[in-house]
C-alpha cells in the first residue's frame, strides 16, 4: 500500500512516520510513505503557494495550481486506483471503521492544508472525501495526515509484531479493550488480578469480556447504544 502525502512540510510527516512501528515497517517494505512537497510545483518565482483571500477576511489561502499539479505528478505515476483524502475540521470525523475500510485501498493520496485552508476550485477538481481528526482547528493537516496513516498502516498484515493485537484492540468490537498488565505480581501494593495468573484460558476470555463491557459503560456508554449485543 503507498501513502503520498501532499504538503509544504515533507520532513514533519516522514520524521513522525520513519520512528517506531511505522518507521520498522516500511524499512521492511510492507507500505510506503511518499511526503510530496507541493512548493516544488509553484510557478512563481519566489516558489509562493498562498495568496490573499477573495473578499477580504484573515489570513493566506493556498493556491489551486501548485496542489494540482503536485496531485496530477503523483496521479501520473501511481498504478491501481487511488483515493484523495483532504484532512480538513469540516470533514467526517476519523475512526477505526474508516481505518478498516481505507486499508483495503491501494493508495491513498493526502492534502494537507495550512494557513486560513485550500481555494475551493482544486478541493472540487481532487478531493474525494473529506476528513477531519476532531472538532478543533489544528494548524495544519500534516498531524491529523500522520495520524491517519499510524492507524491505517497497523491494519496492514506484518506490521505489527502479532497482528492478532490489532482484533483485540478498543473499537473493534464496540467495546473498550480490558485492563492489561505486565510484571510484576505487585505494584505500590496493588496486586495483578488472580484470575489472569490461574492459566485457564476460558476464565480469562470471560473475565476480559466483562471488564471490557464495564469500562465501556463506565468510559465510553456511547459506543454500547450502537452495539446490540450489549
Ligand atoms: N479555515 C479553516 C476552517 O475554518 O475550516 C481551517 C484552516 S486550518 C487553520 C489549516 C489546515 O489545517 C486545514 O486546511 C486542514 O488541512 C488542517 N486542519 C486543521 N484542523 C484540522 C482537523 N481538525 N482535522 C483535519 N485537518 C485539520
Amino acid at each position: 500500500m503507498n501513502f503520498y502525502i501532499m504538503t509544504l512540510f515533507p520532513d514533519m510527516v516522514m520524521n513522525a512516520l520513519s520512528e517506531s512501528i511505522t518507521g520498522r515497517a516500511m524499512a521492511k517494505g510492507h507500505f510506503n510513505v511518499e511526503a510530496v512537497n507541493i512548493r516544488d510545483y509553484s510557478l512563481d518565482k519566489h516558489n509562493k503557494v498562498d495568496d490573499y483571500p477573495y473578499g477580504g477576511g484573515a489570513g493566506m489561502v493556498m493556491q489551486a495550481q501548485p496542489i494540482y499539479d503536485c496531485f496530477q505528478s503523483i496521479v501520473d505515476r501511481i498504478e491501481g486506483s487511488y483515493r484523495c483524502i483532504y484532512l480538513t475540521p469540516q470533514g467526517k470525523t476519523f475512526n477505526q471503521p474508516m481505518a478498516k475500510k481505507l486499508v483495503t485501498e491501494e493508495n491513498l493520496i493526502f492534502l494537507c492544508g495550512h494557513y486560513e485552508g485550500v481555494d475551493e476550485r482544486v478541493l472540487e477538481e481532487i478531493v474525494d472525501e473529506n476528513i477531519s481528526l476532531g472538532d478543533f482547528v489544528l494548524t495544519g493537516g500534516e498531524l491529523p495526515a500522520i495520524v491517519m496513516v499510524d492507524a491505517i498502516a497497523r491494519l496492514i498484515p506484518g506490521v505489527l509484531h502479532n497482528d492478532d493485537s490489532a482484533f483485540t484492540e478498543s473499537f473493534e468490537n464496540g467495546l473498550l479493550e480490558y485492563p492489561q498488565y505486565s510484571r510484576p505480581e505487585e505494584w505500590h501494593g496493588k496486586k495483578v488480578p488472580e484470575i489472569l495468573l490461574s492459566g485457564d484460558h476460558k476464565k480469562v476470555d470471560e473475565w476480559r469480556l466483562s471488564q471490557s463491557i464495564e469500562r465501556t459503560k463506565r468510559l465510553r456508554p456511547d459506543l454500547l447504544k450502537d452495539n446490540e449485543n450489549f
